[in-house]
């Protein structure tokens, strides 16, 4: 998708360590718009598919799962919890995450309410990186015998080949930008054609 690709060439920063700063309009302030032709340039994507839910993981996941929900039937959007506590009550399903840019494992939870049998879903996340938050959405999807149609994706940082693994996989996953390398020293962004 050509408007994000511009939008990480003018306001990304490359950071040591592989990490890509979108802080400006994905990971801190928000451009609404923008979420809004992402969540367009999916729905064109996995056009035909069956949706029933969007599964999402906090934080960053949320805001452009709901608006992307708006081009999928107003879909409910879920999203997987970092962390226990009160406020999730009774059964869930859990797995644990390795996290890229903290550097430790999180456990990710969902409630079995809001995730069951029958349920087709789109699992949707900001960054896709080495593929272990995915594959923590899969898992949990395995667990309620939810069907995981698609993954739609921001950006994708393709050199580090957890995408190119879960395609070969048999998952259709929709990255908007996939990042084929980039450049702390010079800050330059190069991407897959
Ligand atoms: P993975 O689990 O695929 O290795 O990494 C994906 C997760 O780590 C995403 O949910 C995202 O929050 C975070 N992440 C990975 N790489 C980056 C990056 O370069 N920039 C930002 N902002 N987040 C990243």
């Amino acid at each position: 998708m050509k408007e994000l690709e511009e939008r990480i060439r003018e306001q990304g920063t490359v950071k040591p360590g592989d990490v890509l700063k979108v802080d400006a309009f994905l990971n801190h302030q928000c451009d609404v718009e923008l979420f809004d032709h992402m969540g367009a340039a999916w729905a064109r994507h996995f056009q035909g598919r069956t949706i029933t839910k969007i599964l999402t993981i906090e934080a960053s996941g949320i805001g452009i799962a709901c608006v992307a929900a708006r081009h999928f039937g107003n879909v409910p959007v879920v999203f997987a919890k970092k962390a226990q506590s009160i406020n999730l009550d009774g059964d869930q399903y859990t797995t644990t995450v390795y996290s890229f840019t903290k550097q430790k494992e999180f456990p990710v939870i969902v409630s079995k309410r809001y995730l069951n049998e029958g349920d087709h879903v789109l699992l949707i996340d900001d960054f896709l990186a080495n593929g272990k938050a995915l594959r923590g959405l899969i898992e949990l999807c395995r667990k309620a015998g939810a069907v995981v149609e698609g993954i739609g994706i921001a950006v994708e940082k393709g050199f580090q080949g957890g995408g190119d693994k879960l395609r070969e996989e048999g998952y259709d996953i929709d990255s908007l930008a996939i990042v084929e390398s980039m450049n702390p020293q010079t800050g330059s962004v190069e991407f897959r054609a």
